[in-house]
């Protein structure tokens, strides 16, 4: 459908990682239609850290939790989700998306969680089904390989005009993908994150580092196998697939997730994404996310009219 120029839609998104590695994980999203900025709504993947922490970082980026509609869950190791907060959404009526399988388990070890349950505050969603927690807002949930069953991907479809579908074909707005916590990436993965404009991705630990480090071997084969975390390199070539799969070479930002505080460097990291970008003449903005700082709140913006330069094949 054509809009006339002078009808300008668009969507906005700020977006912040929080906090991100083994000690606690966050990412802060808000969201708004360019003409309709009373509409904006703002959400966060994963709670792994405490209300305290939550208002901190807000602060420091002169946002504000109260605004905070929902949340969607990756998965439940402990690094993913805080007791603490979910007293938060229960006193702000906040909705948290998770998995059947999350709710069962975390009813079963959480009397807060079970209090959310009470309240009717939790949504599931399923694999591989469209979601949309937002007027403008399609999640997809992708079941992803990591040793705390199940784990999840989001694939998230930002647009001024409601969408019914998170398929990327012909879709304009903001395309994110998100995927922390995984093993390896199988080839239905590489798919789903084709066409995106932004993607945060687990670049969780230096292979030599992580075989230098003095954890237990039990530890070291469990973070390298299959089910454990993405290496820098594994990072890599994930990425490497991502673009190469992709219509468009339109990644704008990448965000390095989940870093290991011992069997990594933000520096090894970044540069090897950097060498991987540059190979394939990108011009993506790489942020490194940190366990104890916010990154910059980023803006963006996408503007969707009857003239945009878009493909939609
Ligand atoms: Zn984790
Ligand atoms: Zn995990």
């Amino acid at each position: 459908m054509s809009q006339p120029s002078s009808n300008r839609q668009g969507v906005e998104i700020h977006l912040s990682v929080l906090a991100s590695g083994s000690g606690g994980n966050c990412t802060y999203i808000n969201f708004s239609k360019s003409t309709t900025i009373q509409n904006s709504s703002s959400f966060l993947i994963d709670l792994g850290i405490g209300p305290r922490t939550l208002h901190q970082r807000c602060r420091s980026l002169g946002i504000f939790p109260q605004t905070i509609r929902f949340i969607v869950l990756t998965h439940t190791h402990s690094d993913h989700w805080n007791e603490r907060s979910f007293s938060f959404l229960l006193q702000n009526k906040i909705i948290f998306y998770c998995h059947r399988d999350h709710s069962e388990e975390l009813s079963s070890m959480s009397d807060r969680f079970r209090q959310l349950m009470k309240a009717n505050l939790i949504r599931h969603y399923s694999n591989d089904e469209d979601f949309s927690p937002t007027p403008g807002l399609i999640v997809r949930a992708k079941h992803v390989p990591h040793d705390r069953s199940p784990t999840f991907a989001f694939q998230m479809q930002f647009s001024a005009n409601p969408r019914t579908s998170s398929s990327s074909q012909g879709v304009q707005g903001v395309h994110l993908g998100y995927a922390t916590d995984l093993g390896n990436f199988p080839d239905s993965l590489i798919d789903f994150f084709r066409n995106l404009d932004l993607l945060l991705l687990e670049f969780n630990h230096d292979i030599q580092m992580l075989r230098n480090s003095n954890r237990p071997d039990f530890l070291i084969n469990r973070i390298l196998s299959g089910e454990g975390h993405l290496s820098n390199h594994q990072a890599c070539e994930f990425l490497k697939k991502i673009i190469e799969k992709s219509d468009e070479r339109k990644l704008r930002y990448l965000f390095q997730l989940h870093l290991s505080r011992d069997c990594n460097l933000p520096e090894i990291a970044h540069k090897e994404a950097t060498n991987v970008l540059n190979n394939l003449m990108m011009q993506t903005d790489i942020f490194t996310a940190h366990q104890n700082i916010p990154t910059p709140l980023l803006f963006l913006e996408n503007l969707s009219t009857s003239h945009s330069t878009h493909s939609s094949s």
